[in-house]
């Protein structure tokens, strides 16, 4: 790993002062990750459930998203498309 840092940051990289790991299902307010927890089949048939706006209520974020669900990508997505059902209602 640190060969990969090195390749980024220089040579500098191989040789840290110090060396910081975290485990995020032990962090509080984390619970886990990287994301939303989803069984198989529930997106592919409820997913569009939880895009669907309520009323004046429009729903953004990552696990809503139709493509990298879970990931930026998919946040980026999300938004976009709230931002757009918003501006065309
Ligand atoms: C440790 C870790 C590593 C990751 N690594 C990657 C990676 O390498 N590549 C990648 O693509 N993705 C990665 N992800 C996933 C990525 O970070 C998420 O998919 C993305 O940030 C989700 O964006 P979001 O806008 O949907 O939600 P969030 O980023 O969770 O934003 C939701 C926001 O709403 C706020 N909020 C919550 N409740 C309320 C409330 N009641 N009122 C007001 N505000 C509220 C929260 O504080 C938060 O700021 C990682 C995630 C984690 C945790």
């Amino acid at each position: 790993m640190l060969a990969c840092f090195a390749k980024y940051f220089g040579e500098r990289a191989l040789a840290p002062r110090q060396y910081a790991e975290k485990l995020w299902e032990h962090d509080e307010w984390a619970r886990g990750c990287y994301g939303a927890f989803c069984p198989p089949g529930l997106l592919t048939q409820h997913g569009a459930a939880l895009r669907a706006p309520t009323g004046p209520l429009h729903w953004a974020g990552t696990e809503t998203a139709t493509v990298w669900s879970g990931y930026i990508d998919g946040a980026l997505q999300s938004g976009e498309r709230a931002a757009r059902e918003i501006l065309s209602g």
